[in-house]
């Protein structure tokens, strides 16, 4: 989906279209970082100028109940943020912390519907990996 998609969404959701929320949803659409909403707070305060936590972790959490983003907890003190909401799993580098889209398939017998999967794998990426290689 376009950012003018989601602008169109936001605003049928009763939202108002600041250049804040734009700024948020540019940020996660050209940036597939994962980020947290504390990188997201910090881009779009040096982008418009003035934002407060709380409108960034709002706008975030519309848009997860939008169904638009994806909230996912890597650990007990870290959740990110995905605008990707297709079927992917995650990768996540316990050195660096960054985190990886990886693709999987799996099959599962649930007693009923699957509404959420979530498939999280803790590793070493290879740029750590070669970084430890290279320093022992
Ligand atoms: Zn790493
Ligand atoms: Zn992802």
């Amino acid at each position: 989906m376009s950012i003018n998609q989601i602008v169109e969404l936001l605003k049928n959701h009763g939202l108002k279209i600041t250049p804040q929320r734009v700024e948020i949803l540019r940020f996660l659409q050209n940036n597939r970082i994962h980020p947290t909403a504390q990188q997201i707070y910090e881009h779009v305060l040096s982008k418009v100028g003035s934002v407060s936590f709380t409108t960034v972790y709002n706008t975030l959490h519309t848009l997860e109940e939008m169904g638009q983003i994806k909230k996912i907890s890597i650990n007990d003190t870290t959740t990110i943020y995905d605008i990707d909401t297709s079927d992917h799993g995650h990768f996540v580098c316990t050195i660096c912390g960054n985190v990886y889209d990886i693709t999987y398939k799996v099959m599962v017998n649930v007693p009923g519907k699957t509404q959420r999967t979530e498939l999280i794998v803790y590793g070493i990426c290879s740029q750590c990996n070669d970084y430890l290689q290279h320093k022992i």
